[in-house]
């Protein structure tokens, strides 16, 4: 348990931005290497994709450049990573038959400035982000840690289990972008039971077997008119600014859907013009949200109805282009419902096990979820709840760490018990 704690804090101290976990790569490499596990990362793990929403380049080069420095130039890991190559894959083979064992763990941290007041673990236990504005405040270097914890246990009993393990350290969940590409990865292909896991989400302490969650589309979008002088000739100019409005209006009144929930919402809007010039450009991002896919669609398909519309009622032209997307796929219930035997059998107390829950949030996970259940594999997505600090995504979040532990246990019996 020691080691666990050890472990997460020393990636709590170093967070780094989705599309540029290049330190988090490198020094779990290191020590999944150092293990005995096969690994695979940047260049070779990636062939020709390419990560689908990555930062801009000068913050891209910020974290490149504070991972060469704290791990030298040259170094082995770091330069296949180069172009935001981030995250692994590494697989183990037990002793005898079995099946191929998927666990997924996300790597990413957000762009937060951790809280440092004395209330705050990380920041009265001295482990709080040494990156300005960078924060893991979502639990996913409880997550990573889960992961690496699993690995060293595998790794140390190989004699007594049978089958293939693969690890995938997936990069970029926040952004919506590591999930679709891992999701692509040969090493998934194998797989016949897959599991993830969220820590926290329930705020109170619970372990859920089959946790769905919502499907999100983001898309960036940009209107597009023509300047003009706004008391000479206001006639004559195309207001870009207004159709926006006019756009973010209507999605906010978009019609629901009675199959389930829904969610629409623009978090950013930016217009460069001048007080006195009828706007040409106009820039936004919004995202919809659905229960499930269907839903998520339903909403997708509204919502650039009014952007149309928008559009025309004030000639002007608009573009939408995908930004991320979050898939929502259930999960397999027997599956679900062997891994709550294994929970009960290393003694985890009945009272704090849930059999499902709904998550009002999105997790690309989906992808790879349905990836294998398509290919006829098993799959469910885990939640070990705990309090959360100041919640998810706050500068004051954080998880029991009491519940690595546990993550470690459970999948690890599960691999032993060949599932
Ligand atoms: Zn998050
Ligand atoms: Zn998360």
């Amino acid at each position: 348990m020691r080691e666990l704690s050890e472990t997460r804090r020393a990636f709590h101290r170093a967070p780094e931005l989705s599309w540029t976990e290049y330190l988090t790569t490198a020094r779990l490499c290191e020590a999944l290497e150092a293990l005995g596990f096969e690994v695979q990362w940047g260049q070779t793990l990636y062939g020709l994709r390419q990560p689908s929403n990555p930062p801009d380049g000068e913050t891209d080069r910020a974290a490149f450049d504070r991972a060469e420095q704290q791990l030298g130039a040259g170094n082995r890991y770091l330069s296949s990573m180069k172009g935001n190559r981030t995250g692994l894959v590494a697989s183990l083979d037990g002793a005898g038959a079995g099946p191929v064992f998927g666990f997924r763990f996300d790597i990413d941290a957000l762009p937060i400035r951790e809280g440092g007041d004395s209330g705050h673990l990380p920041a009265r236990e001295g482990f709080a982000s040494e990156h300005p504005g960078i924060m893991h405040a979502c639990g996913h270097d409880g997550h990573l840690t889960i992961g690496l914890g699993l690995a060293r246990r595998l790794a140390a009993s190989r004699e007594r289990w049978g089958g293939r393990v693969h690890l995938f350290f997936q990069p970029a969940e926040e952004v919506a972008g590591g999930g679709a590409l891992f999701a692509d990865l040969p090493q998934l292909a194998e797989v016949e039971r897959f599991m993830t896991l969220h820590l926290g989400i329930l705020d109170r302490y619970r372990i859920v077997f089959d946790a769905t969650w919502i499907a999100a589309r983001i898309y960036d979008v940009v209107y597009r008119g023509q300047a003009s002088h706004a008391g000479n000739a206001p006639q004559t100019g195309r207001n870009a600014l207004l159709a926006a409005c006019q756009a973010v209006q209507g999605l906010y009144a978009l019609p629901r859907h009675s199959a389930g929930m829904s969610r629409v919402n623009v978090g950013r809007f930016h217009s460069d013009n001048a007080h006195n010039v009828i706007a040409d450009e106009v820039r936004f991002r919004y995202e919809v949200r659905g229960g499930d896919n269907a839903i998520c669609d339903f909403m997708a398909e509204a919502a650039e109805r009014v952007l149309e519309g928008a559009a025309k009622m004030n000639a002007v032209e608009v573009e939408r282009e995908t930004f991320a997307e979050f898939s929502s796929y259930p999960n397999s219930r027997e599956l679900a419902e062997r891994v709550a035997a294994t929970a009960l059998g290393i003694g985890l107390p009945q009272a704090l096990l849930q059999d499902s829950f709904q998550v009002s949030a999105s997790e690309d996970a989906g992808f790879l979820i349905q990836k294998v259940r398509e290919q006829g594999g098993e799959a469910t997505h885990l939640i070990l709840g705990s309090p959360v600090g100041g919640g998810h995504h706050s500068p004051t979040f954080d998880f029991d760490e009491e519940l690595l532990g546990w993550g470690v246990l459970l999948f690890e019996r599960l691999v032993m018990e060949g599932s």
